[in-house]
């Protein structure tokens, strides 16, 4: 599913991010940036060792943010590696840092000069957060960037299962009728 908002376009897709040819893939990381399983995992498997080796050098990032590495043997020029928040019941802060999480991906990317970015569900997996509640996050708060940064060719999402694009789609069915 595509949409376009201004010069960019928005998409939704099935896949794996390893796989993309966007500049730029963002990676749901750990605040130590110390490697895991699901989504970063995957990526340092496919990127090879010098992504860790400069993830060694910044040495973290704080719930919320986001760093960037280059993209060893991937397409992908870049890594974001953005931290997610671990769900905990909505009561905390959650919402407020899985939407800086986002933006600062975006604010490093135009930084950048990159045109063009995939994102994974970030704090969906191993972190729990509900993917209906962190899909609407996420769509929310691309879409207003991008409502408000010109220089983003392509915002891609890269949705893992058949069911989280289908809640994905919903999401943004919902969004585009507001
Ligand atoms: P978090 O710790 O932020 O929850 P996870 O990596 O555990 O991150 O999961 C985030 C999402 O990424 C989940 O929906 C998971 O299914 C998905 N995922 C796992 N591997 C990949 C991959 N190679 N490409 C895209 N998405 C992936």
């Amino acid at each position: 599913m595509d949409i376009n908002i201004n010069s960019t376009t928005l998409s939704l897709i099935k896949g794996d991010i390893t796989q993309q040819d966007t500049e730029a893939i963002v990676n749901a990381a750990n605040s130590r940036l110390a490697g895991g399983g699901g989504v970063d995992g995957a990526i340092h498997r496919a990127g090879g060792p010098s992504i860790m080796e400069e993830c060694i050098r910044i040495g973290g990032c704080p719930t919320g943010s986001a760093v960037i590495t280059t993209g060893g043997n991937l397409k992908a020029r870049y890594v974001i590696h953005a931290v997610g928040p671990i769900y905990k019941g909505g009561k905390g802060r959650e919402r407020e840092l899985l939407e800086s999480a986002y933006r600062k991906s975006l604010e490093i990317a135009i930084e950048k000069g990159i045109k063009s970015i995939s994102f994974p569900s970030i704090s969906t997996g191993a972190y729990g957060y509900p993917t209906k509640e962190a899909s609407e996050i996420a769509l929310g708060t691309v879409i207003d960037f991008i409502k408000g940064n010109k220089g983003l060719d392509i915002v891609r999402f890269v949705l893992f299962s058949e069911g989280d694009l289908k809640v994905y789609e919903g999401s943004l069915n919902k969004i585009k009728k507001v």
